[in-house]
């Protein structure tokens, strides 16, 4: 039996030992601890989970007392869990368990159990082995699962027979997949097979849950082993129809468009090598939804997607009200970034400066996150017309730059206020107010005068003279 004493080289597991001793149970740590350690994984251990056979909440309340720090013990009485933290970390307890399930809830029905009764109840062999705390065996792995070999080899699987692990907490499907994400691992084929045949299962599992697990997979070096994975399990159809409704190619006269699926995949792929924004990452995921919807054969053009960024955008709303996901900035974020999400490739193919200031005043202070989903959005094989491409974005950048030195657009604000116009043609609130600043912001991003006062008030004058209207 291996032995990995230096694993337990924070002073933390010494108490719990003691603690353990003092009490007479028996304690182990378990689950992702184990797991990252043998993966060497684990410089920044967030949480630490101990089994002990017996009450977890007693034995967290004896290392509470044992700590020089004397920390606060969070109980959770129904799960029979407690939580204190030591130097960041969450250290949890529980008691070894047995699970029974009732069909309709993931929440079991719970009776004290054995070290190997509560492996049994976790959900894959990699996340089931322990390393004893107790005197006699100290650093002892235990792994009756085997889940050191599937680490090597780089495979999930469930400790106990997979239809009833994932029927039991389906949630278990989504941390499969998760896990075979950020690990790079596969999931084990009679698993994969479970998955599939539990699908619908999905459905008892709340969307605060499932959103969790999706941002892991977004949050991934490469997202797209877990969206591929979850489409092949017919999960993504039951959690985001959005993005399945974008696959297939069809073909109409001899021409074809791309599947826009696998193409959004490698979007979200590309933009995960540029930034760690989840919200970012989120826009690159939905950027094309409003392609299904708005798909159209024309005998002229070929395949169009008329207006799929409007489309799209007025879909991320619906999308994340259904997930319960914020409806905040960060969906306002996302909205925009669908709804500009063409419009520099537009420039990247004839760029003149008023198409520049009007991008930088509707991206504002999204624009340089816009450019990089942009730059993500370029999925050729084609390396010639890649180079081109990514060329042509390079000129928009530096055009950016460019006219962002000049007139600082990003935060524009009109120089003319409403104000300013009512007290100059004493005029009431009323459309006239509206129309000649509209005019002003226009002449503005259209390089007519510059974005400043005198320039502007001069124009308004103007403006105002052939409009009618009389100064006081
Ligand atoms: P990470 O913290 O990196 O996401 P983890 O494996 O520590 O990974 P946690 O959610 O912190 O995951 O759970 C801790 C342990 O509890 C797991 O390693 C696993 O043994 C067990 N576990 C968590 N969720 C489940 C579940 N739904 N079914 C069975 N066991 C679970
Ligand atoms: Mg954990």
């Amino acid at each position: 039996m291996p032995i990995y004493k230096q694993a337990l080289n924070s002073e933390i597991f010494d108490y719990i030992s003691k603690a353990s001793s003092a009490l007479q149970l028996e304690s182990y740590v378990i689950g992702g601890f184990v797991r990252d350690f043998l993966l060497q994984r684990n410089s920044g251990a967030k949480d630490i989970d101990i089994v002990t056979v017996g009450s977890g909440i007693a034995l967290a309340k004896k290392v509470a007392n044992l700590l020089p720090h004397k920390p606060k013990v969070q109980v959770f009485k129904t799960y029979g869990t407690a939580m204190l933290r030591f130097k960041e970390v969450e250290i949890e307890f529980v008691g070894a368990r047995k699970e029974s399930y009732a069909k309709e809830s993931r929440n079991p029905q719970v009776k004290e159990g054995t070290l190997q009764d509560d492996q049994n109840r976790r959900d894959f062999t990699i996340n089931a082995m322990a390393l004893s705390l107790n005197q006699k065996d100290y650093g002892v792995l235990l792994d009756p699962f085997n889940g050191a070999s599937d680490l090597k080899n780089g495979i999930i699987k469930t400790p106990l027979d997979p239809n009833i692990t994932y029927s039991d907490d389906p949630l278990r499907m989504m941390r499969a997949i998760r896990f075979a994400t950020q690990l790079n691992f596969k999931i084990e084929q009679t698993s994969l097979n479970a998955i599939s045949n539990n699908a619908e299962r999905l459905d008892i599992i709340t969307r605060e849950r499932i959103v969790d697990e999706l941002h892991k997979i977004l949050l991934s070096d490469k997202p797209s082993i877990g969206f591929l994975l979850l489409e092949k399990t017919n999960l993504l159809i039951r959690i985001l129809p959005e993005l399945t409704n974008l696959k297939g190619v069809e073909e109409e006269k001899g021409q074809r468009h791309k599947d826009n699926f696998y193409h959004t995949l490698q979007v979200v792929d590309n933009i995960a090598v540029h930034t760690d924004n989840l919200w970012l990452r989120w826009t690159a995921l939905l950027h094309d939804i409003g392609k299904a919807p708005t798909k159209k054969f024309d005998k002229n053009l070929g395949w169009t997607f008329h207006a799929h960024e409007f489309v799209g955008s007025k879909m991320v709303y619906k999308l994340f009200k259904r997930l319960k996901m914020p409806l905040n900035e960060k969906m306002k974020y996302v909205q925009k970034l669908v709804l500009l999400s063409s419009r520099p490739v537009i420039l990247a193919e004839e760029v003149t400066d008023s198409a520049i200031r009007r991008l930088i005043f509707d991206a504002g202070e999204d624009i340089d996150d816009l450019m990089t989903h942009c730059e993500a959005d370029i999925t050729t094989q084609n390396s010639k017309k890649l180079k081109q491409y990514l060329n042509n974005f390079r000129m928009v950048r530096e055009k950016i730059a460019d006219v962002e030195a000049r007139d600082s657009i990003r935060n524009f604000q009109p120089p003319i206020t409403g104000e300013i116009i009512m007290k100059t043609f004493n005029l009431k609130p009323g459309r006239e107010i509206g129309i000649l600043k509209e005019s002003i912001k226009e002449a503005i991003l259209e390089g007519e005068i510059k974005n400043d006062f005198e320039e502007a008030y001069q124009f308004m004058l103007e403006k105002a003279d052939k409009l009618g209207f009389k100064s006081s």
